[in-house]
């Protein structure tokens, strides 16, 4: 019966497997195939379980706050009433959905169960599939929230709480997706590895008695990309890769890409396995010119380059300088891709040669552009270009000395941090094994300490649903340096480094000061200078700053350009180091002491 599988049954299903015990859950969805699917059901089934690996329908562009909007039209509701506040809220909690705050299709449900049925609507997964195909490349607003109206009339509560859980990707099982594939085949996991199409893994193993040929990498088909596994510091990174062949390479702070050419069909896959094709503009022409063969595949980061300061520029410009090259702009950016892999050449695939053949492989193929293709390959790439004296983007370790060395640099250098790799070791599509490793500075301490004054809340989602996870910090603005502050200006937001209790503590000793800060009104007490970007509206501030708390935060030592908070600078992956119980809120970092320091550590 082809197809004919109701929703009701997925949704029993997924039920099920929620409420099973964990060693239960995979013979539950065993029993499903079984039970339910014919061959021809396999596709549509598996692409509801396992939302966020299908890549046949596009996204959705629905992440929660937009989700909610269309939802309350979808619904007829008025944007104001207590149900549409809960769902534009749904982190914050409150009256009635305190229990459920922080996970939006709870909430959700809550809301729907008030306005639906409890009868199934009898939808189809192939009807459900079509729907949300719909969704997918529907194009206005208006658009999606009429599909969304369809699948409500059609679905009871219990149906479209989950049907909300697919479109956010993220059901929530509690079983693994490596579980799921080998339930369904053991050969999906390793087939899915290296096409990245679950489509064609549920069509190539629609005999899930027959074991399937090992399939290698093919140009045109994306490739789940080989992982690091972290390490705390070099001896540990030393110890784990005992008596290998060790190159240390800069970790560039970038877009992982994968370019496939094939003649002038290019196509650059990021690691979720989208095609950007954004970058075409950019990069095409470069790579049909400066690649030496006509079919291969490279691994490596995309960064923009700038030509003015003849370094990469900081993260986050990629998308900017992509459309810019497209539309023809001029520009002292440019995008700029660093292959450091290639998986495959001509017509073979590579990745089962030792890494340091796929090097001199790289050399051959890749026609090094600077700062717009260069490889990262030990003594030579990159690394020519490094103005003398300055330490070298990849080389050779012969001791942990060579790799402290190596990490030390990189820190003063300002880059994210290393990976080490043995040079002997296979590409290996989808692993986090060891045979390459990261370091990064983060937990390593800023200069000095910087003692802030947290200025408002945010609310955490899932475990800390509906309580204050994280905050807003700001830094004292005063008249002249003996002076008490006179403003706060908006500097980071931070949740990480103190215990869960911690973390409590500090929360529960700020509830009384916390002021909601209400949709649609934009409010904020007026001793704190922020910008208007969403991301630092948070969602309580603290009602003055005399009653707040200082904490000592530290970070990763690069500071960013902020274009979110109000200071001119912000931390990249900043952490709270201590409570400062006994600092008075006056005594908080001046905006002008910080920006010395970020100076005066730049050497500017
Ligand atoms: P992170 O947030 O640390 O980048 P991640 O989960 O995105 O972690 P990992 O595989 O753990 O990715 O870390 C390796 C990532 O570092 C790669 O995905 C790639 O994007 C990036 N990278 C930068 N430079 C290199 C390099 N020289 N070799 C390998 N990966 C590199």
């Amino acid at each position: 019966m082809t197809e004919e599988i109701k929703l009701s049954v997925v949704v029993s299903l997924f039920t099920w497997i929620q409420r099973s015990r964990p060693s239960a859950k995979r013979s539950k969805f065993r029993k499903f195939l079984d039970t339910f699917c014919t061959p021809s059901d396999y596709f549509s089934a598996m692409r509801l379980i396992l939302p966020s690996l299908d890549r046949e329908r596009g996204t959705y562009g629905l992440k929660e706050s937009v989700l909610a909007i269309c939802l309350i039209d979808a619904l007829g509701m008025s944007r104001d009433s207590a149900d549409a506040l809960r769902l534009i809220n749904w982190r914050k909690g409150g009256a009635n959905t305190g229990a459920n705050a922080g996970n939006f299709a709870l909430v959700a449900a809550e809301v729907l169960q008030r306005r639906q049925g409890t009868v199934s609507g009898g939808l189809t997964i192939k009807e459900l599939n079509e729907l949300l195909n719909r969704l997918a490349s529907a194009e206005s607003r208006a658009e999606k929230t009429a599909i969304l109206a369809t699948l409500i009339n059609k679905t009871n509560a219990q149906e479209m709480k989950w049907v909300i859980m697919i479109i956010l990707k993220d059901l929530k099982l509690g079983i693994s997706e490596k579980s799921i594939f080998q339930e369904f085949h053991p050969d999906a996991e390793d087939l899915f590895n290296v096409t990245c199409d679950l489509k064609l893994v549920c069509e190539k193993l629609r005999d899930r008695t027959q074991r399937h040929k090992r399939q290698d990498i093919e140009v045109g088909k994306a490739v789940r990309p080989q992982l690091a596994l972290r390490v705390r510091d070099p001896a540990a990174a030393w110890k784990k890769l005992h008596g290998k062949e060790v190159v240390v390479e800069c970790k560039f702070d970038g877009d992982r890409i994968q370019i496939h050419k094939n003649g002038t069909d290019i196509h650059y896959y990021s690691r979720n396995f989208l095609d950007h094709s954004e970058y075409q503009h950019g990069m095409s022409n470069i790579i049909t010119q400066n690649i030496l063969v006509d079919r291969c595949i490279l691994d490596g980061e995309m960064l923009v380059w700038d030509s003015t300061l003849n370094q990469f520029a900081e993260f986050g410009s990629n998308q900017e300088i992509a459309k810019a090259e497209k539309d023809g702009l001029d520009s002292d950016r440019q995008l700029c891709y660093v292959a450091f892999d290639i998986l495959y050449v001509g017509d073979t695939s590579v990745i089962h040669q030792s890494l340091k053949e796929r090097h001199e492989l790289l050399q051959k193929v890749v026609k090094p552009l600077k700062g717009r293709l260069e490889i990262l390959v030990p003594n030579g790439g990159l690394n020519a270009h490094r103005p003398p004296g300055e330490p070298c983007w990849s080389c050779i370790a012969h001791s942990v000395n060579d790799v402290e060395r190596f990490f030390k640099e990189t820190i003063e250098n300002r880059d994210e941090g290393i990976v080490i790799k043995d040079l002997n070791s296979k590409w290996e599509p989808g692993d986090r094994n060891g045979k390459w490793l990261k370091l990064k500075p983060d937990y390593i301490r800023a200069g000095s300490d910087l003692d802030v004054l947290i200025i408002g809340g945010y609310y955490g989602s899932g475990r800390r649903g509906g309580e204050v996870a994280q905050f807003l910090v700001g830094l004292a603005d005063r008249p002249d340096p003996n002076a008490y502050p006179r403003r706060f200006i908006s500097f980071c937001r931070v949740g990480t480094g103190l215990t869960d209790d911690d973390l409590e503590t500090v929360a529960k000793k700020l509830k009384p000061y916390f002021r909601k800060y209400e949709y649609p009104k934009k409010m904020q007490p007026s001793f704190y200078q922020v910008t208007n970007h969403s991301k630092e509206r948070p969602d309580v501030w603290i009602e003055s700053p005399e009653k707040s708390i200082i904490l000592s935060i530290t970070s990763d030592i690069r500071t960013i350009r902020s274009e979110v908070f109000a200071a001119p600078y912000s931390l990249r992956f900043p952490r709270i180091d201590r409570v400062r119980y006994d600092k008075p809120w006056h005594e908080c970092l001046g905006v002008q002491s910080f920006v010395e320091l970020v100076h005066s550590s730049n050497g500017t």
